[in-house]
């Protein structure tokens, strides 16, 4: 028994102990799913509803739960099904693996390992897995690194996502679980069958990237930096020493270190107005702007905008880029695929094709840190 039953608000939130090594993350999270359809692919499980005893579910045998009056209900295929406040669908051999697709606005199919829990949470159906840090780690090396197929850069990767997830371990505790599969924590769309992803999670066993203070660092992370990483720039990422500006010389031939986007001057001018300028210079030659390095923020005379404001506006792929003003367009020239702060992924993934190994990659992105295991961070 791996589970206890609390009493929170009238409302019976399944709460689950886990054993050490295991993580639990809320699946599906950014969709609202209507119901979910489990399946065995490997290894024997069995449902407990919490009112005793427990069924098998065999392979084969698909598991309907959806949610039903504010609980509930859960079918079998061949069997009338039940009704419940919460279910456990627990693997007994320690290698097991289901499918779950779920139906709803979105429809998909993905594939876990360890155990499956859901239950209702205002007027949502709350599924959640709960497997080991390794299978979960390897999930995320898959779903977030990108196209890298270099074992050092996985394993870069992967030393980046453990870090994230013991930094921010009990981020959705009071929800009843450690971290959701949503870009709000790290992207995990299920268990990864690629050997090298595994090999470089195995690899990098406990290991995480302590800032000088020996406490686990921010990994930031983005695509590609455009040859430079950014100072943060956010209050939330300021102060943090090992987050400083990097000339990144190994990621400017990469697919994303470049982009281009034309728009008409009115269009672009609208953001413009948005942002608070009050009148369009009637010379349209001094909208004209110029990013050699990095700046925080673009400018006409004493009007300033931050760049990360026009970026979200505009859907941009970063915040470094020029303006040229063209006949009745604006033309934006613009480098880099992301925030820019911390590790660029395409700068990492031509390093390791060079030779450096996984230690070296992220000491030239986060400096004066250590890689070390988990057990030697400070809280
Ligand atoms: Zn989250
Ligand atoms: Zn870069």
């Amino acid at each position: 028994m791996n589970y206890k039953i609390f009493y929170l608000s009238g409302l019976m939130v399944f709460y689950t102990v886990l054993l050490p090594g295991q993580v639990s993350v809320r699946i599906f999270a950014g969709q609202d799913p209507i119901s979910a359809v489990f399946n065995v692919t490997e290894g024997e499980y069995e449902i407990d509803h919490g009112a005793g005893g427990k069924l098998a579910v065999q392979k084969d045998t698909p598991v309907i739960i959806s949610k039903y009056n504010g609980r509930l209900a859960v079918k079998l295929m061949n069997d009338d099904g039940f009704v419940c406040d919460s279910v456990l669908i627990s693997g007994n051999t320690g290698r097991d693996l289901f499918s779950l697709r779920i139906n709803g606005n979105f429809s998909a199919r993905q594939y876990y390992s360890g155990d499956l829990k859901c239950f209702p949470d205002l007027g949502r159906l709350v599924l959640i897995n709960n497997c080991s840090i390794d299978d979960y780690i390897g999930g995320v090396v898959r779903t977030e690194g990108g196209q890298g197929k270099n074992l050092e850069y996985l394993k870069s990767q992967a030393v980046i996502a453990r870090t994230y997830m013991y930094k921010y371990f009990d981020k959705h505790i009071s929800d009843g679980y450690n971290l959701c599969d949503d870009t709000h924590c790290q992207a995990f769309n299920g268990v990864s069958s690629d050997t090298l992803v595994t090999q470089a999670t195995m690899q990098t066993k406990g290991l995480v990237i302590l800032g000088p203070d020996s406490t686990l660092i921010i990994s930031a992370f983005h695509s590609n930096c455009g040859g430079e990483t950014s100072p943060p720039e956010n209050v939330w990422l300021s102060g943090q020493p090992y987050l400083k500006k990097v000339f990144d010389k190994y990621c400017i031939s990469s697919p994303n270190a470049r982009w281009r986007k034309t728009l008409s001057i009115s269009d672009w001018t609208a953001s413009l107005k948005n942002a608070g300028l009050t009148a369009v210079p009637a010379d349209l030659s001094l909208l004209n702007f110029s990013q050699i390095t990095r700046q925080n923020d673009y400018r006409i005379g004493i009007f300033t905008v931050p760049l990360r404001q026009l970026r979200s506006d505009l859907n941009l792929r970063s915040t470094f880029f020029s303006v040229k003003v063209e006949g009745t367009m604006v033309v934006l020239s613009g480098r880099g695929y992301g925030h820019g702060v911390g590790l660029c992924q395409e700068g990492a993934m031509v390093m390791a094709s060079k030779g450096f190994n996984f230690i070296q990659i992220i000491n030239y992105y986060y400096q004066g840190v250590i890689v070390t295991d988990i057990k030697n961070a400070v809280k």
